[in-house]
């Protein structure tokens, strides 16, 4: 994978705002990884890993609310597949 990522368990429990000191990608040394399409997948594959990634998309989608323009993998799911899926929640909620 190229990156230096250091494995960090999740504690059983653990203050909902301290999510991001579990994340997985907390000691990566790649800078580029999150951030670089070619790179994309490498980025995905270690949030697939993360004890995180729920709190991650749920305070990425909070953070981009509003905002056109999304950069990086955050939470599994590149800045296209966040914009889609907060279209498809919006859609739902309009439904009911
Ligand atoms: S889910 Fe979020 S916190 Fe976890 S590795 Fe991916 S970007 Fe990092």
């Amino acid at each position: 994978m190229g990156s230096s990522a250091i494995t960090v368990s999740l504690p059983e429990t653990y203050e909902p705002e301290d999510w991001h000191l579990y994340a997985r990608c907390l000691n990566v040394g790649d800078t580029e990884l999150f951030f670089k399409p070619s790179k994309e997948r490498n980025a995905k594959r270690l949030c697939k890993e993360c004890p995180v990634v729920e709190a991650c998309l749920t305070a990425a989608l909070r953070e981009e609310d509003g905002y056109a323009y999304r950069y990086g993998v955050r939470g599994g799911l590149n800045p296209i597949e966040r914009r889609n899926l907060e279209r498809r929640r919006f859609l739902e909620r309009r439904r009911g």
